[in-house]
Order: C-alpha cells, then sequence, then structure tokens
C-alpha cells in the first residue's frame, strides 16, 4: 500500500484522506519520515507545530 503525506499537517497515512485533518490533500511526493513518540518533549515537534504522535513528513511537494 502506498504511503502518502497530507499537504497540510504532514502526517503520513496510506488512506485517501488525511484521518487528521479530514482532506483529500495527500502526496506521495514527500521526504523526510519524521516519527514522533513524543510531541511534548521533542524539538522537532514543536517546530513543525505537531500535536499527536506518529510518522510525519519533513517535506510535502
Ligand atoms: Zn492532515
Amino acid at each position: 500500500m502506498t504511503e502518502k503525506a497530507c499537504s497540510t499537517c504532514h502526517l503520513i497515512t496510506t488512506g485517501n484522506i488525511c484521518p487528521r485533518c479530514k482532506t483529500p490533500t495527500l502526496s506521495d511526493d514527500f521526504s523526510g519520515l519524521v516519527i514522533i513518540f513524543d510531541q511534548e518533549d521533542s524539538a522537532i515537534a514543536r517546530a513543525m507545530n505537531i500535536k499527536e504522535k506518529g510518522r510525519y513528513a519533513l517535506k510535502v511537494r
């Protein structure tokens, strides 16, 4: 199954809509996989404005 990244929140999903924003603005052209385990204690999560743990793409085109 192809993974896609949401162009709005950068969450990576295998579905056709983003489970977080419920938007279909997904792109399979992304790079830089980031896995957030503890969004409270992650500089990357703060920089990317991530509020939930999960797998995110650094760049979505
Ligand atoms: Zn999203």
